[in-house]
C-alpha cells in the first residue's frame, strides 16, 4: 500500500480499521543471499538498498530483539555532515542527501526537519578551529556559516552569553543539519525492504556463524540453522560480540551513551544546539520535549542504562549554557551501548573471511549516517567492491596507521 494524503482520506472514512501491516512477520527460510544481522538502522537501510539499488531481494535481516530496540530507537536524532576530514566528509554529505530525499524515496514520514546545526565557540582559538572545519566543509560543497556572538544572540536569547569562565563568542553553523524522528527511520527502512520481499525476522538472535573450507555457510539462531551466501554483520554496541564469532578481535570498545528529554514546553529553541565548554547538546522535540545529551560514561559496558555521575554532569553543562533549564523537568533518560572505534571513525569492509562484511565503529554518531551507511554497505556486498565514498572506513587503517582521528584524541575510544 502506498501512503499518500488519499488513502489516509479513505481510511479515516473507514475507521482507519483497513490498514494493512507495515511489515510481515515471516518465518526464516533455510537459505537466503544475503543474511544481515542486526535490525537496527544500518542493517534495515542496507536490506533496503539491497533490493532497490542491486535488485537482490532473497535477503533476511535478523534482530535479536524488537525492530528499532537498539540504538536507532535511542538516539537524539540529530543529522548533521559538519565534519573536517576528507575521510569523512564525502561520506557524511552523502547522507545528508539522502536524508533529504529519503521521505519521497520510502514513502514514510520520517519528520525529516532541516533546522540547523549550531556549534557553540567560546575562545578566540577554538572560532579559528571552527573556522577552518567550515572552510574545509565549504570546499566539499557542504554548508556552512561562522556567526558572531550577536547573530547566536538572536537566534537563542535565553543562553548565558556572559558565563564567567565560558563566555559565548558565537557558533558555526550547518543550515542544513537538524533532527529526524529516529523510529521512522528504522520503520520507514523495513517497511521499504518488506515491499521488495526482504524477510524481516525479529526476535531471532545469532548465537554462531557456521564456517566450511574458509567460508560462512550461514548462522546458528534461536530459529535454528538459516544458511547464505554472504553474512553481513551490522550489530553496532554488540559488534564485537559477533565478530568475536569468527575468533575476529575489532578494534573497537563498547560504551554507554545516555540521554534525556524533558516535559514539554513551548517553542524555545528551534535548532540543534551544542555547548563548545563542556559536553551538552540540545534540540527541542515536535512534541516540545528538550532532548539532551552529554558524554559516555566512560566505562566499557553492554548495559542499556548509565548511572547518575554522568546525569549529575550532564544537567551541570547545560544549566551552565542556559540557566532556566534548572527549572525544566526530566522526564525519561535511557542509555544505548556504542561501538567506539579507536579513532572515533567507522568500518566499511570486507573481512579476512571472504564471504563476511562488516559495518561497525559508529561511535555516537551513526544515526545521521544510517541512509549511506546502508548505500555503501549494499553497494559493498553486491558488488565487493567499496563505494567511493566509503572507500577510507576500511578496517586495516588501523594496521597501515591511516587512521582518520576527526576530533584528533589519538587512540583512546572513550574520548571520541
Ligand atoms: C543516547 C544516544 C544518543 C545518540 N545520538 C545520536 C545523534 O544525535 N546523532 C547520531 O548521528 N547518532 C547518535 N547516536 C548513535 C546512533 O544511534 C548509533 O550510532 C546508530 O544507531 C548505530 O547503528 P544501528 O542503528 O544499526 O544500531 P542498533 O539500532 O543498535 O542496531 C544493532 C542491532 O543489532 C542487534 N543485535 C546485536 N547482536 C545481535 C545478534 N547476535 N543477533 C541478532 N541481532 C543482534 C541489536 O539488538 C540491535 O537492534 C546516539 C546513540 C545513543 C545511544
Amino acid at each position: 500500500m502506498r501512503y499518500s494524503a488519499l488513502s489516509v482520506f479513505l481510511n479515516g472514512l473507514r475507521g482507519n480499521s483497513n490498514w494493512a501491516a507495515a511489515w510481515r512477520q515471516p518465518e526464516p527460510k533455510p537459505h537466503y543471499d544475503v543474511v544481515i544481522v542486526g535490525g537496527g538502522g544500518h542493517g534495515l537501510a542496507t536490506a533496503y538498498y539491497l533490493a532497490k539499488q542491486h535488485g537482490i531481494r532473497n535477503v533476511a535481516v535478523l534482530e535479536k530483539s524488537w525492530l528499532g530496540a537498539g540504538n536507532i530507537g535511542r538516539n537524539t536524532t540529530i543529522i548533521r555532515s559538519n565534519y573536517l576530514l576528507p575521510g569523512n566528509n564525502p561520506f557524511y554529505e552523502l547522507s545528508m542527501k539522502l536524508w533529504e530525499g529519503l521521505e519521497q524515496d520510502f514513502n514514510y514520514n520520517a519528520m525529516v526537519s532541516q533546522r540547523g546545526v549550531l556549534n557553540l565557540y567560546h575562545t578566540d582559538a577554538q572560532r579559528d578551529a571552527y573556522t577552518r572545519r567550515g572552510n574545509a566543509m565549504r570546499l566539499h560543497g557542504v554548508d556552512a556559516e561562522l556567526l558572531d556572538r550577536e547573530a547566536v544572540r538572536e537566534r537563542l536569547p535565553f543562553f548565558d552569553y556572559d558565563n564567567a569562565r565560558f563566555p559565548i563568542k558565537g557558533g558555526l553553523l550547518q543550515p542544513r543539519g537538524g533532527s529526524v524522528r529516529h523510529d521512522a527511520v528504522a520503520w520507514g527502512y523495513a517497511r521499504g525492504a518488506d515491499e521488495r520481499g526482504v524477510d524481516i525476522i525479529q526476535h531471532c538472535e545469532v548465537t554462531g556463524i557456521r564456517r566450511e573450507n574458509g567460508r560462512v555457510v550461514g548462522v546458528e539462531t534461536t530459529k535454528g540453522f538459516i544458511g547464505t551466501n554472504k553474512l553481513a554483520l551490522a550489530t553496532a554496541g554488540h559488534s564485537s560480540q559477533t565478530a568475536r564469532m569468527v575468533d575476529m578481535t575489532l578494534p573497537l570498545e563498547s560504551h554507554v551513551l545516555q540521554a534525556f528529554v524533558s516535559e514539554g514546553l513551548k517553542p524555545f529553541i528551534d535548532s540543534v544546539v551544542t555547548y563548545g565548554a563542556g559536553h551538552f547538546y540540545v534540540s527541542q522535540s515536535n512534541k516540545g520535549g528538550l532532548v539532551f545529551g552529554g558524554d559516555i560514561d566512560g566505562y566499557n559496558s553492554y548495559a542499556q542504562r548509565g548511572n547518575l555521575a554522568t546525569v549529575e554532569h550532564v544537567a551541570e553543562a547545560g544549566v551552565a549554557m542556559i540557566p532556566s533549564l534548572s527549572r525544566v523537568r526530566v522526564l525519561r533518560s535511557w542509555g544505548g551501548v556504542m561501538d567506539m572505534s579507536m579513532d572515533g571513525s567507522p568500518i566499511i569492509d570486507r573481512t579476512h573471511i571472504d564471504n563476511l562484511y562488516l559495518n561497525a565503529g559508529w561511535c555516537y554518531g551513526g544515526f545521521k549516517a544510517t541512509p549511506a551507511s546502508g548505500f555503501c554497505f549494499a553497494h559493498l556486498i553486491a558488488t565487493g567492491e567499496p563505494h567511493a565514498t566509503a572507500r577510507a572506513f576500511r578496517l586495516d587503517r588501523f594496521r597501515r596507521g591511516y587512521v582518520i582521528d576527526e576530533k584528533g584524541q589519538g587512540p583512546q575510544p572513550n574520548l571520541h
